[in-house]
């Protein structure tokens, strides 16, 4: 469920025409619902009902500070990749006790930051890490808490760039690795052992592979407490997948369900963590996009030129995900007068202006649209604006957030500037012979 709704055939975000942040914000631009952001957010919190759990909101799937902002105020915690989503969480309000650091590859100054800030827990990928946190906690004369991923090997059924929980994924351990770094961690002073964590992939549509999962991570669990390792949480992850066209993925409340039920037939009450990221950002967000021209193609279809491109959301370029695009006007099918009713459907490639083939936002689309209107692509909130990029010199697209019947620019378009500033050239030849006289604002470095 979200609160993008026509009124009077006009696409609204919550109460405010989409055509009105069009006008006001300028196209490209995201426009994310706070009532969205907060029921899905609470959807999964609810389910929970009384038993002790966590949500933390894994920053990747959008970061923009009003957006954590809003899950900070209603309590959320976060899930963390990178030093830079931990500034960000932190600069948004977010508690960093319940920051939770993920990912592969975390650097040591990474580290050094999420000690000093006294996060929750890191989830360890590999042995290695678990010697730099320790060495690093211990510089900080610090206990670092740690969970081990492990990695199940389930197939999540899921487009492969985004599964992770198979055994030649890069991601997690494998059972019996994943036990001896327990068993280390256990015998070093400066780590805590807080839980253990798995998470298989995004965008599933289907709980079958999470029942693998869990079944698995909780059979684990069990070995570990045999040995007289004790946990406090299990990390479930996140990836509920969400609908973008015609999948029906699981409720969060189903999802939730399963995750109780499976836990009741452990005879411990385990406090649960999750990580859900797009279940909660994909649907609060839509990208608004501007006509530029329609062209006549060679074949049956034509082509909708739009301003937005794949620089601004590579879903449908890199995971060939369809997104529905739909009119922000009333739509041709709908009754009245307006003059858009009478623009015939016809069906379109819509495509952005980046000079690649892939730059295709959807394929096929019956649309009614004449130069200039205003489309919606739907489903945007999740791995669209933080997937950005400047190629084609572009400026990446600007973000708004509604509330109720008022809505705020979340992040400013660049500036043309912005996207060069930091470059430099070379001193002028002349200049290039004489040190002294190489321009002050350019770094010389020697062999
Ligand atoms: C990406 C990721 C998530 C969030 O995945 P969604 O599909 O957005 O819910 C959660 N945890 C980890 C470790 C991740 O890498």
């Amino acid at each position: 469920m979200d609160h993008f709704h026509r009124i009077d055939g006009r696409l609204h975000a919550e109460q405010v025409p989409l055509a009105d942040i069009g006008r006001a914000a300028g196209t490209p631009c995201y426009v994310y619902s706070r009532a969205t952001l907060e029921r899905h957010w609470r959807a999964f919190d609810a389910a929970f009902g009384n038993h002790p759990h966590r949500i933390c909101y894994a920053v990747k799937a959008n970061g923009n500070l009003a957006v954590l902002n809003v899950l900070a105020r209603l309590g959320s915690g976060f899930d963390i990749v990178s030093g830079g989503e931990l500034r960000r969480v932190l600069a948004a309000g977010g508690a960093a006790d319940k920051t939770i650091f993920s990912g592969v590859g975390k650097q040591d100054w990474e580290i050094r930051e999420a000690l000093a800030a006294g996060i929750a827990c890191f989830n360890i990928e590999s042995e290695d890490e678990l010697h730099r946190i320790s060495a690093a906690a211990a510089k900080a004369r610090k206990v670092a808490a740690v969970s081990v991923r492990l990695n199940p090997d389930v197939d999540a059924n899921t487009h492969p760039y985004i599964s992770t929980g198979l055994r030649e994924n890069k991601f997690g351990l494998a059972e019996s690795r994943a036990f001896a770094v327990y068993k280390r961690a256990r015998a070093d002073a400066n780590l805590r052992i807080s839980g253990v964590a798995c998470h298989i992939g995004s965008q599933l549509t289907d709980l079958a592979p999470y029942r693998d999962a869990l079944a698995r991570t909780l059979e684990f669990a069990r070995r570990l407490e045999a040995a007289g390792i004790g946990i406090d949480h299990l990390d479930f992850g996140g990836g509920l997948g969400v609908r973008y066209h015609a999948e029906t993925p699981p409720t969060p409340a189903e999802y939730v369900g399963m995750i109780l039920r499976m836990l009741a037939a452990h005879e411990r009450r385990l406090p649960v963590t999750i990580e859900p990221g797009r279940a909660i950002a994909a649907n609060a967000g839509v990208l608004l996009t501007r006509v530029i021209a329609l062209k006549r193609g060679a074949g049956d279809t034509d082509f909708c030129i739009v301003d937005a491109g794949m620089n601004d959301l590579i879903r449908p370029a890199l995971y060939q995900a369809r997104q529905d695009i739909v009119e922000v006007a009333p739509p041709a099918s709908a009754d009245g007068t307006d003059a858009a009713a009478a623009t015939a459907v016809r069906e379109y490639d819509v495509v952005g202006p980046v000079c690649e083939s892939a730059d295709c936002l959807g394929t096929a689309r019956r649309l009614s649209v004449r130069e200039s209107d205003l489309l919606a692509v739907r489903t945007a909130g999740a791995y669209g604006a933080v997937m950005a990029s400047n190629y084609n010199a572009r400026r990446r697209p600007a973000e708004v957030m509604v509330d109720g019947d008022a809505f705020y620019v979340v992040c400013k378009r660049e500036t043309l500037g912005a996207l060069y500033r930091g470059e430099s050239m070379l001193p002028a030849d002349d200049d290039a012979a004489d040190e002294s006289d190489a321009a002050d604002d350019v770094e010389v470095n020697r062999a």
